[in-house]
């Protein structure tokens, strides 16, 4: 920003400790910000209240936007997770296309409000919508009815279950949030 640049020859003072002698300006709204107050970011130096501001404008959700996230999430993953046994093959296109669907419904019942903790209950609620579909798909497994080979064929439809809700959850994830969902921080 050329703020930073023009008065880096004067001196100036901190907007929070008027004692304290700076060259420091925030790179977002010019104000003189001493060492100790200024926040180091990847991009340069911020003021606090640049800060707050920033982490203000990422959480916008309301408290009613986690209810509806959460019912319409939950809704389309179980629904899509229906369609899996029958798609076979065709799940390798119905997984992203469904986190499409799903993510711009969430867009739209949310206002496009944003919040960290909403796309979080997001992809927890997909898997959990997922969760009894895949379950019911490896009843047979569980209950002792495949060995050998036919047991391995019977693994067929929860491999398309597993496939189907990380590809939904990862897809979704990405389009509300815009960032690329990490399963580790
Ligand atoms: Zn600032
Ligand atoms: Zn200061």
């Amino acid at each position: 920003m050329s703020t930073s640049e023009q008065e880096q020859s004067a001196a100036v003072v901190c907007y929070r400790h008027p004692a304290r002698e700076t060259f420091l300006r925030c790179n977002q709204c010019g104000k003189p910000i001493c060492a100790s107050c200024a926040v180091h970011m990847p991009i340069g130096y911020r003021c606090p209240d640049c800060i707050r501001g920033q982490q203000k404008t990422f959480e916008t959700a309301k408290p009613m936007d986690f209810v509806w996230a959460v019912v319409v999430s939950g809704v389309i993953a179980f629904v899509g997770s229906l369609l899996v046994g029958w798609l076979g093959y065709f799940t390798l296109f119905l997984a992203p296309g469904v986190g499409v669907v799903m993510a711009e419904t969430v867009r739209w019942v949310t206002g496009r409000r944003r919040s960290k903790k909403l796309f979080t209950m997001v992809v927890i609620t997909c898997v959990v919508a997922g969760l009894p579909v895949l379950i019911g798909s490896l009843l047979p497994l569980l209950l002792g009815l495949g060995a050998g080979v036919q047991g391995l064929l019977l693994l067929w439809s929860p491999l398309w279950q597993v496939y189907y809700i990380a590809t939904l959850t990862a897809t979704a994830y990405y389009r509300i949030s815009g960032t690329p969902l990490r399963w580790r921080k």
